[in-house]
């Protein structure tokens, strides 16, 4: 299983070498996109890796610093499938309630199509599927629960991979919450919102010692510190972490390859 990190960052725009939150996944012969936030397009045209082999993305809710560059994803895909008969492989777009609906608008609005006139007129299908918590349809390797994120009228999910040989979580956005400790007991790597330091705690997201905390209950084996705001960036997190979790510390950095 190998992560690589395309987006680490915040919406907050004075944030140069970080795009916002967005992760590839690649398992199993699977490659996944984990959230397609602000400049993640950017990011994957600067990987070896191929965009092309992405046949599913999972969105773990619509915050724009989560899900601005799904369309333009999907626009990329298009263009090169009708110039250049390349990227033409299916793909499934996974997303919270109320997922089928936002990416059916933004397509009608930013590209004059509908999912089913682009699957007509074009060699790949768009499947969007929406999840809620437990189980998520056609992927059995992935359940989710709800995060605690707050003062949103949508909802958004922590979600977990997990295999026979590996397990991981991302937490999304979220405050830290006992079910999250629960959900993360004895994963293989964690990839959690460290956005604030502890001495500018906001709702809705984690700070070192919460994500920690999580880490430390949950016996993770390796936590990697994302979704990072200037404050955060601006500490030495891994140290601070590092007093409270006896496992491995990996503040995310754009473009960085974690393997398991
Ligand atoms: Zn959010
Ligand atoms: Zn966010």
């Amino acid at each position: 299983m190998e992560l690589i990190v395309l987006g680490s960052g915040s919406c907050i725009m004075d944030q140069t070498e970080r795009a916002c939150a967005s992760y590839l996944l690649k398992y199993d012969g699977k490659s996944v996109l984990i959230d397609t936030g602000a400049g993640m397009t950017r990011k994957l045209s600067r990987i070896e890796e191929s965009h092309q082999d992405i046949d599913a993305v999972v969105n773990t809710h619509r915050h724009p610093d989560h899900v601005s560059d799904l369309i333009p994803f999907i626009q990329n895909k298009l263009v090169e499938s009708i110039y250049y008969s390349e990227n033409e492989e299916d793909i499934t777009l996974y997303g919270p309630e109320g997922h089928s609906e936002y990416v059916e608008s933004r397509i009608a609005y930013e590209m004059n199509e509908s999912i089913d006139s682009l699957n007509e007129n074009n060699s790949f299908e768009i499947k969007v599927v929406e999840f809620s918590e437990g189980s998520v349809t056609n992927y059995p390797d992935l359940e989710c629960i709800e995060a605690v994120h707050g003062g949103s009228e949508f909802p958004c999910y922590s979600l977990k991979f997990e295999t026979d040989n590996y397990s991981i979580v991302f937490t999304g956005d979220t405050d830290f919450h006992d079910r999250l400790v629960d959900f993360c007991e004895g994963v293989d790597l964690l990839v959690a919102d460290c956005s604030m330091p502890d001495d500018h705690k906001v709702e809705g997201h984690m700070t070192p010692s919460e994500c920690a905390r999580i880490s430390s209950s949950a016996n993770v084996d390796k936590l990697v510190l994302s979704h990072l705001y200037p404050e955060a960036d601006n500490i030495d997190l891994r140290s601070r972490v590092k007093a409270d979790f006896e496992g491995e510390v990996v503040v995310a950095e754009d473009l960085k390859e974690i393997s398991l």
